[in-house]
């Protein structure tokens, strides 16, 4: 066997499939009703793998707008796609001014010092406004002192941030709504955008001309009742079975004993731990998916291992090297995220670094 080939299946394996996040894409772009779809890959494109994924979605779609966090992250994607446009949703300090002109980046400006920053400057950026959030944006005041004002900015894009999106029946959606609708309207001739993901499925009025979702491009509900139709799992972490012990009753399993056997028991201990990410905070209550059968994770995740109880009958079949199903079609995104406190989110910019990582187109 090649040593590539024995190097690969030492490690927990992380499938990405690139075709689900194309069609998600596709699926969240159709019910926009006729705005423009950006994609957010903020965060090494939610943990997945910037690359790849911008890639994919760029010459796979009609994407050319793209979101990212920080001013690294766009010098990364302006590498992977030279032509795209991309938007950084920090802001700008001054000495990052030359940085943003050269690489052709948007700024996000966040406030007037920033604003005056780019004043004058013959390339694009765009505003953000807060309506509620209190996070980034200019304030209220900030935006009635620049509607007053005139400057002299190339604004190709007016953005606000929902705080409550998943949830449809929030007021504060309408009154984020109103005051961002109050904006556009003072500023007739921008391209505006209010949606993250979850802003998308509260209908037409929150589309304005461009959309910015990112969880769910990579199948996560973001917190929706049920996960919408058209939008499909993208990531499978499978672990493999290192070693499979037999405990007799009052035997315990891990540090701290924080499990027992109450009877004669069967336990296989998997090659992933909370290093890889996902698993600390779901120690007791969650599940693997072997054998077609879903078996209990019990004591403490270890750093680099999880234990399993495969007592029960439907496991006898199961021997070592067999393959455990961490994250998928059957352990769902949105069943660890209620097994623990995480949100999907957290859960997918939390992978670790450790997993061989594999990555499919298949549209
Ligand atoms: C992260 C982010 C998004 C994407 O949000 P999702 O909930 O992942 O769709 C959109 N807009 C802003 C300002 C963000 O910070």
């Amino acid at each position: 066997m090649k040593i590539s080939d024995v190097l690969q299946k030492s490690s927990a394996q992380l499938d990405v499939e690139l075709g689900s996040i194309i069609n998600n894409y596709i699926t969240l772009s159709d019910i926009s009703s006729g705005a423009d779809c950006a994609a957010v890959v903020k965060a090494n494109a939610y943990g997945l793998g910037l690359e790849k994924v911008a890639r994919a979605i760029y010459y796979n779609s009609k994407c050319n707008t793209f979101f990212v966090a920080n001013l690294v992250e766009a010098i990364n994607l302006r590498t992977i796609l030279p032509d795209a446009i991309v938007y950084v949703f920090d802001g700008i300090f001054p000495e990052q001014v030359d940085t943003y002109l050269t690489h052709n980046i948007r700024p996000i400006l966040n406030d007037l010092n920033q604003i005056k920053l780019w004043n004058g400057r013959r390339q694009s950026c765009a505003i953000h406004f807060d309506t509620g959030i209190n996070r980034l944006g200019l304030s209220k005041v900030d935006t009635e002192n620049f509607l007053n004002n005139t400057n002299d900015l190339k604004i190709s894009l007016i953005l606000s941030h929902l705080v409550n999106s998943e949830k449809v029946d929030n007021k504060s959606n309408n009154d984020q709504l109103n005051k961002f609708t109050k904006i556009t309207h003072e500023l007739k001739n921008v391209p505006a955008s209010l949606s993250n993901s979850a802003g998308i499925y509260l209908g037409k009025d929150y589309h304005f001309d461009l959309v910015r979702p990112g969880i769910m491009l990579y199948g996560g509900n973001p917190g929706l009742p049920t996960r919408p139709n058209g939008i499909h799992d993208v990531v499978t972490l499978n672990a493999r079975i290192l070693q499979i012990r037999n405990l007799s009753p009052g035997m315990s399993v891990g540090y701290k004993a924080m499990w027992t056997a109450n009877r004669n028991s069967r336990v296989a201990l998997l090659n992933v731990g909370y290093a890889d990410g996902i698993l600390k905070t779901n120690d007791r209550n969650s599940h693997v998916f072997i054998a077609g059968a879903f078996a209990p994770v019990i004591g403490k995740v270890s750093m680099d291992m999880i234990a399993v109880d495969i007592t029960e009958k439907e496991f006898d079949c199961v021997t070592v090297t067999d393959i455990a199903e961490i994250l998928g079609t059957h352990i769902t995104l949105e069943m660890v995220a209620k097994v623990s406190t995480l949100e999907p989110y957290e859960i997918l910019t939390g992978i670790g670094h450790r997993y061989n990582r594999n990555y499919n187109l298949r549209t």
